[in-house]
């Protein structure tokens, strides 16, 4: 099949402009397994863009082979609304300046629809369950009526990923080492093969799954939601999603782009989406830790920030991962307040040092094994 390239149109929000999503298919539409990957939904992130740049040709050249068995979906650039938010020489592709919401926030968790729509035809077989909601998905997604052009984003881009088997949303983070987020129910298989194939330093498991309306959030969660809701019917985990952070937002170049590309090629040649041999997986460099094990730093004073350690270092509760720095008070060391760690394990992401700090701001994230009582109801996702 020849590569297709399409278009989502958004609707105006004002006279005289209009944006639209580019999005291309590699392989067969409905041929399964499908998978759906995009970059920079938020929209200064683009790592995920560099990798999707390298990976295209390979799926380009792989489909002229015929190799694809599968269909592959690509959005390279997800949020045109972010990409144009252009304001004093600085982008801001994080928030949505109109709405203020987040990018990655506020997708729509379709349970409710589907389990309206299907819920009493949901039976004893899987394999028909499956294909049930997921068609209710998409029914339910083609019958709303968006009114602006941030939520016909999120409903055209679910109509193209909700019916997916694997669903990767690249992301980077402000100086971060390689890691991803998924939920328990994916980590054997699907999971644990991604985070080894790329080589993650880090893999972090919602459990039982993401309550956040994250985009991969909901796409994986649509499964065990509807599960919950029925329990005498057989609904299998049908979906992998993963929201992957390729590292920092600098970090935006063709080794690491190609480096990436080569990784997910070979994970989808793994997975059978693409037809080929591929070599033994790598072993996983750290086993995956729970959400309720992240240390999450929030700055406790203003001033600004500076790191003692780097991103990726290993480190021991009580260590100083930062200090922020009241700049007006003369006495130097004592007037730094630090920011220690409360949990043994990796710092996988911080800010940039330097940077203007203030209350309630996240200063860093740390990966530990063990469940925190002061994290307990918290997402880690607070920003
Ligand atoms: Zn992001």
């Amino acid at each position: 099949m020849p590569v297709s390239k399409n278009k989502i149109r958004l609707p105006s929000m004002s006279r005289g402009t209009a944006r639209s999503i580019a999005w291309l298919r590699f392989g067969r539409a409905g041929a399964r397994p499908k998978v759906y990957f995009q970059a920079a939904i938020h929209a200064n992130e683009l790592p995920g863009a560099i990798a999707l740049h390298h990976l295209m040709p390979m799926l380009t050249e792989a489909d002229r082979a015929r190799r694809i068995r599968g269909e592959v979906i690509v959005v390279p650039t997800v949020n045109p609304i972010g990409q144009s938010q252009l304001v004093g020489n600085n982008h801001l592709g994080r928030y949505d300046l109109l709405s203020r919401e987040n990018f990655n926030r506020n997708w729509l968790d379709l349970s409710a629809a589907v389990a309206g729509q299907v819920g009493r035809r949901l039976g004893r077989n899987a394999a028909a369950n499956v294909e049930l909601i997921r068609k209710a998905a998409v029914a339910a997604l083609k019958a709303m009526n968006p009114v602006n052009e941030l939520q016909t984003m999120r409903v055209e881009i679910l109509k193209l990923s909700i019916d997916a088997d694997i669903v990767l949303d690249l992301h980077c983070d402000m100086d971060a080492a390689l890691h991803l987020f998924t939920a328990a129910p994916d980590l054997k298989g699907a999971a644990q093969e991604l985070a080894a194939e790329l080589g993650v330093q880090a893999t972090l498991y919602n459990e039982p799954f993401a309550e956040s309306l994250t985009f991969s959030g909901v796409n994986g969660a649509l499964w065990p939601r509807l599960a919950a809701r029925f329990p005498d019917a057989a609904i299998p985990q049908a979906c992998f999603s993963s929201t992957v952070e390729l590292r920092s937002q600098h970090q935006v170049s063709h080794e690491l782009g190609a480096s990436d590309a080569s990784n997910l090629f070979r994970y989808l040649v793994r997975r059978g989406v693409v037809a080929g041999r591929v070599g033994p997986l790598p072993r996983l460099k750290s086993a995956p830790t729970p959400i309720s094990g992240m240390d999450v730093g929030y700055c406790p004073v203003p001033g600004f920030i500076v790191y003692r350690l780097a991103a990726g270092s290993k480190l021991k509760r009580g260590d100083v991962v930062c200090e922020i720095i009241d700049p007006a008070d003369p006495r130097g060391p004592t007037a730094r307040t630090p920011m220690v760690s409360r949990t043994d394990g990796m710092l996988f992401s911080r800010k940039r040092d330097g940077g203007l700090a203030w209350p309630g701001m996240v200063a860093f994230r740390i990966a530990g094994a063990k469940p925190l009582a002061h994290r307990k109801g918290m997402s880690g996702l607070d920003d």
